[in-house]
Formats: structure tokens, C-alpha cells, sequence
């Protein structure tokens, strides 16, 4: 559970977001937990986004979504990847999320299941080698049997991030239960009232990046593995998208992450991450918008610039 988002939603419920009390409170804890962002990570949490369209198209999604072409994951990389970060930790991960776009969209979703338990063991008194799917929600209900067979079997828990559309949660919940299979929803109120937060790009790449790095919640917070490569937020992994659909020219080069075939040990890993990267520049998060009401993206470059 990411306990700084929750503390985040529950300021929001007291505090008008657009107040300059609001904006010097915000840079406050920023600067107060950046100490866990440049502290030494001991155990890794990462995500791999194993698609980057989704069938939600929220307006300000940070993976850029809404643009996105189909684009699914390679089974074999990702299997090769898995395999060589297990290499890394002896097996013991802290989290694992197999993520998206909506990762339900993905025709071979089960084998990601198979191939990240084997590559990562289970040890739930000591929180460690947990995975979990994180999903809208909205295409689990038409999910097949073997689908909730091998979350049962892998320990694949199933968390929803819930937002202001029709959804039965109960019934949802029950269906999993009957599987012995775990399932959490974030945000889980009777009247769900999602509130979004938005990227604000810097085009020109004109922000000082240890700046960026420092209020940005996405930093260490959001590591994502893509292609043979670690990075410390999934902004640089997805900006292709953003580029394509909006003819833009923003550029994220090697230095913006680590090869995981290159590092000699996950030390070497951890200390990368919890740097600045170059790509940093792009990230205006002293002017982005917070606690924005849910709505459809009508693919305007404004609600990420
Ligand atoms: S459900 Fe998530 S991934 Fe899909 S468009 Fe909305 S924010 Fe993006
Ligand atoms: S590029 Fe840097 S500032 Fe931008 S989201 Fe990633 S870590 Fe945060």
C-alpha cells in the first residue's frame, strides 16, 4: 500500500488543493520525504507496464494511455528480464506489480504470472515476493476460469484502482474469494469520487532536475523495468507515446536509466535510482495540478503540458 498517496487523499479532503497554504504545505512534505528517496533501497519494488493502451482513457494519465496504440509486452523479454533481476536479489523481491495501460488487455497475461513466481519466492510473514496486477477493474468480471486458477496458484494478488464508473465490486470480490484469491480496491468508498493528478511537461526540458527529482512522488516510488532496463519512474519508459500522438521531440536517452546486464550487483542498481536523471528536466511538478475531478481524456496536449 503506498501510504504517502493515501496521506495525500486525505489532506485533500480538508485543505482547498489550489490555496498557497495548500502549495507550501505540499513543498514541505516533499522535501521531508526526499530522504527516502536518496536513502539506499535494501529490497527492490518495481512494476513492468505489460501494455501501454487501456480501455479507461482517463484525462491526465501518467502513462500516456489515452494516445497509446495497442502495444503489448514481450513474453520473452519480460522472462529474461525477471530471470536476471532474480540473479540479482537471490530471488527476494520486496513488490513486483504487473502493470499497464490496463494490463487485463494483454492476451497472454497468465504466463507473466507463471514466469514472475518463478523467478521470485513468497514469504508473507516477512512481506517479501509479493506480486500483484494492478487493473481498472472493468475486465475482470469476464475473466476465465484459468485466469483466477493461476492467480491462486502463482499468490497473484489482484488490486483495483477504482474510479467513477459502474463497477460490482462485491460481486467482483466474491468471485475471487470463491478462488481463494486476493483482492483489494484503492480509493474503496460507496460514492467513489476519483481525483487525478496531472504531469505537467516542460517541453523545452528547462526545470533543474535535482529540483524535479525532489518533489516528484513518482521518483523511487514508480521503478519500472522495460526492455533490459531499470528506471526510477516510468515517465522516460512511455514518452514515445506522447511524442507519436503529438509530433513532440522529447528525449530520453541511456543515461535516464541502468542495464540491468551491465550492473554487476543490485547495489549498483539501487544507487542509480535514487539519483536525478536527465529526463528530470521535463518535469514541472512545482506548477502541475492536483486533485482534479475524473474525466475522459479528449487527447488535448494541455493535460500533460
Ligand atoms: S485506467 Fe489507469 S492506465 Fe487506464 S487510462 Fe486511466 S489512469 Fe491511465
Ligand atoms: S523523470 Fe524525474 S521528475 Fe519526472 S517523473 Fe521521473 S523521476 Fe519524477
Amino acid at each position: 500500500m503506498n501510504y504517502s498517496i493515501l496521506l495525500r487523499q486525505m489532506f485533500r479532503k480538508f485543505i482547498n488543493t489550489e490555496s498557497r497554504f495548500y502549495k507550501n504545505l505540499q513543498t514541505l512534505y516533499h522535501y521531508l520525504t526526499s530522504i527516502k528517496k536518496i536513502r539506499k533501497h535494501k529490497y527492490l519494488n518495481f512494476n513492468v507496464a505489460i501494455t501501454k493502451h487501456c480501455n479507461l482513457n482517463c484525462a491526465y494519465c501518467f502513462a500516456f494511455s489515452p494516445l497509446a496504440h495497442e502495444y503489448c509486452y514481450d513474453v520473452d523479454i519480460f522472462k529474461k528480464d525477471v530471470f536476471r533481476i532474480s540473479e540479482l536479489t537471490d530471488g527476494k523481491i520486496r513488490e513486483l506489480s504487473i502493470a499497464g495501460g490496463e494490463p487485463l488487455l494483454h492476451p497472454r497475461l497468465t504466463e507473466f504470472f507463471d514466469i514472475a513466481r518463478g523467478c521470485f519466492g513468497y514469504y508473507p510473514k516477512k512481506s517479501f515476493g509479493n506480486i500483484f496486477v494492478i487493473t481498472n477493474g472493468t475486465l475482470l468480471a469476464r475473466q476465465p476460469e484459468s485466469f483466477w486458477v493461476s492467480c491462486r496458484k502463482n499468490n497473484i494478488e489482484i488490486r483495483i484502482t477504482k474510479y467513477p464508473i459502474k463497477l460490482d465490486i462485491n460481486a467482483l470480490k466474491q468471485t475471487a474469494g470463491n478462488y481463494g484469491v486476493k483482492l483489494i480496491c484503492y480509493h474503496e468508498t460507496d460514492k467513489t469520487e476519483k481525483r487525478m493528478d496531472s504531469l505537467k511537461l516542460d517541453i523545452l526540458g528547462r526545470q533543474n532536475i535535482k529540483d524535479s527529482f525532489i518533489r516528484c512522488f513518482l521518483a523511487t516510488d514508480c521503478i519500472n523495468l522495460y526492455n533490459g532496463r531499470m528506471y526510477t519512474c516510468g515517465v522516460p519508459v512511455n514518452i514515445d507515446v506522447f511524442n507519436n500522438y503529438f509530433d513532440q521531440n522529447i528525449i530520453s536517452t541511456d543515461k535516464d536509466s541502468i542495464d540491468i546486464y551491465k550492473a554487476h550487483d543490485i547495489n549498483e542498481i539501487f544507487d542509480f535510482l535514487r539519483k536525478p536523471i536527465p529526463f528530470c528536466r521535463y518535469c514541472d511538478w512545482k506548477n502541475t495540478k492536483t486533485n482534479l475531478p475524473w474525466r475522459i481524456s479528449k487527447k488535448e496536449i494541455t493535460e500533460w503540458t
